[in-house]
């Protein structure tokens, strides 16, 4: 909310409509509707305050119906109990009201100034009641809804979703595949209670998959039909959920156009979240006070941006990783920390203490081929977006009640939810309380005898061969060796603090022997505000491709937090190979 009331726009009218409160008679909004947003100035006593809710901030709007059940009718932006809000109330002064009410729902930026920025849920409910029928109140409603979601389409014009040749595909669901078991095992709770709410605003349809194994989220996306989700695939979990589905989707046979035209987005729930956290901090947005609703606002926005991915090759495999690829300290933290997953985040503190105690080094062979000129690196910044505000249907099928103080959807937040997912919350739910049958439910399956991780070729030599003459190369003792291509590998380590999701460049750390236990210390506090790189003994290298050769065992190699085969391993980038939802422009 804009308390000034966004002034400096070119603030031409679209529509505009007096409103009138209840309770405080002497209230009066004069709502307008310009291509910027929302103006509600309020006038009272002669006096006039303005607020604004910003296009972009405005997630979705419905039309709806009072039902008669409820004695009091409420035109309600109140959620929030603040000054800056803005309450539209009037009486409900007939037992059959023709009034036709349009919600706006928009998350609006809070404490700008101060340190705890959020978004804020709120609701503007306007009754339209000028005529003494439904019918031509819905009408007025209408022109409304339909003028908001035309410059709800207008902020992503210009960005466009690759389509494919042929429309016999459902281009407008979402498929959401949640991890019960990621973090501390909170997933499915958190996608009824706050996730599920948010698509429901955004009028997006979605189908729901409850993982029931590892590997199973993985066997989906190579086997179904997915393009029948063009909105995208959200995965509701760890940064282990997303690696999966990148694998999955890289074992298809038609690995391309899967990954052209699906955008993928991550709600954070597991112990990681790198890639979350990332996005949110590319973009600028308030992630610490609530990181499940920011990242759903990543979905329901619409925007897409590039994202880098690495090809990860070992003796025996080949993955492709989003996040890093790790060895030594780090990579054993993350590891050997396994066992005290109960704890979440801080089963990581507890490990690292350990194992500072005990700090140990490893030989390899490291080479690398470095960027020289970080601003004339490969830049593809595809800022696209699926044009999938069809905000359309108007929910008056069956009418609705509007009870006073209360936003329909929140009755969707007070219901019991804990073991199944009602089709009162999703309009194509799927999912069996037994876990294990849920993703029989799954059409359009497509068996693939012949498993492996297709992609795009690899332009360096295999691991057989040597690196090419033009690469650095350095053999001694290292304390650790973290590649990564995001800022933060999980919430609260900023690796790369320079990293961007398409900016071609893997960020290669290196510790190296010699570091004093105190000076290790110190890098890995400083670790969370990305201030590490100032240290003796440790370097940031930017290189578009890495090999790394381990000359003695003990550690652990580990990609995207997944333990891979203690062999030599070498990475490379692919620069913009896949897409994320981020609300924001990505830089
Ligand atoms: P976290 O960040 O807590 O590790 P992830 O979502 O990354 O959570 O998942 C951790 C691991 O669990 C991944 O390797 C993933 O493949 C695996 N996994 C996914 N679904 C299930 C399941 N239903 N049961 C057990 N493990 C699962
Ligand atoms: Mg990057």
């Amino acid at each position: 909310m804009d308390g000034n009331g966004g002034a400096s726009d070119a603030a031409v009218p679209i529509l505009e409509e007096t409103f009138y409160a209840l309770s405080r008679k002497q209230y009066s909004y004069t709502v307008t509707l310009t291509s910027s947003g929302l103006y509600l100035k309020k006038n009272f006593n002669g006096a006039v305050k303005t607020d604004f809710i910003h296009v972009n901030d405005i997630i979705g709007c419905k039309c709806m119906r009072n039902n008669g059940k409820s004695n009091d009718c409420a035109c309600r932006p109140v959620k929030n109990t603040n000054a800056a809000n803005c309450q539209v109330r009037v009486p409900y002064d007939d037992s059959t009201d023709c009034s036709a009410y349009l919600c706006v729902y928009a998350y609006i930026l809070k404490n700008v100034a101060m340190k705890n920025e959020r978004r804020d849920k709120m609701t503007v409910t306007l009754r339209f009641r000028n005529y003494n029928n439904y019918n031509d109140n819905l009408k007025t409603a209408q022109k409304w809804k339909h003028s908001i979601s035309s410059l709800m389409r207008a902020r992503s014009e210009g960005r466009t979703i690759v389509a494919l040749p042929d429309n016999r595909y459902l281009a407008n669901r979402l498929l959401v595949i949640v991890n019960p078991k990621s973090g501390v095992g909170k997933a499915r709770e958190i996608f009824q209670r706050k996730v599920a709410p948010i698509l429901i605003m955004a009028d997006v349809d979605y189908d729901l998959h409850i993982t029931c194994m590892q590997n199973d989220a993985r066997n989906l996306v190579r086997t179904s039909n997915i393009y029948k989700w063009g909105r995208g695939i959200i995965v509701l979990g760890g940064d282990g959920l997303m690696f999966e589905i990148i694998n999955g989707l890289m074992e298809r046979s038609d690995w391309q156009r899967a990954f052209e035209y699906l955008t993928l987005a991550i709600i954070p729930g597991g112990s990681g979240n790198g890639l979350a956290k990332s996005i949110s901090f590319e973009t600028n947005e308030p992630y610490t006070e609530d990181p499940i609703v920011i990242s759903a606002l990543n979905i329901v926005s619409g925007n897409r941006c590039a994202m880098d991915l690495v090809r990860v090759e070992t003796i025996s495999q080949v993955v492709y990783s989003f996040l890093s690829v790790g060895w030594g300290f780090i990579a054993d933290i993350d590891i050997e920390s396994e066992r005290l997953r109960i704890l979440g985040s801080p089963r990581f503190t507890i490990w690292t203490i350990a194992r500072l105690i005990g700090l140990r080094s490893y030989p390899a062979r490291l080479s690398y081929n470095k960027i020289d000129n970080l601003d004339s690196n490969i830049k593809i910044n595809n800022f696209t977006a699926s044009s999938f505000y069809d905000c359309q249907d108007i929910i008056d099928d069956g009418p609705v009640s509007i009870e006073f103080g209360m936003d329909p959807l929140e009755e969707f937040d007070s219901r019991e939810r804990v073991e199944s997912f009602s089709s009162a919350i999703s309009k194509r739910t799927f999912m069996s309380v037994k876990e294990a049958t849920s993703f029989q439910s799954i059409p359009d399956v497509v068996e693939e005898s012949d498993i492996w991780i297709r992609g795009p070729a690899s332009k360096i030599p295999p691991l057989s061969e040597p690196v090419p003459a033009d690469w650095e190369v350095v053999e001694e003792e290292f304390v650790m060796i973290h590649a990564s291509y995001l800022s933060h590998i999980s919430e609260d380590v900023l690796l790369a603090p320079d990293s961007k999701l398409n900016d071609g460049v893997i960020w290669l750390l290196i510790v190296r022997n010699g570091i004093s236990r105190a000076n290790f210390l110190q890098f890995l506090l400083a670790l969370s505000s990305g201030t590490h790189l100032n240290i003796p003994n440790v370097e940031m290298v930017p290189v578009r491709a890495f090999r790394l050769e381990p000359l003695s065992g003990g550690s652990h190699i580990v990609v995207d937090g997944e333990l891979l085969k203690h062999s030599p391993v070498q990475a490379e980038i692919m620069p913009g190979i896949t897409n994320v939802y981020a609300r924001q422009k990505c830089s």
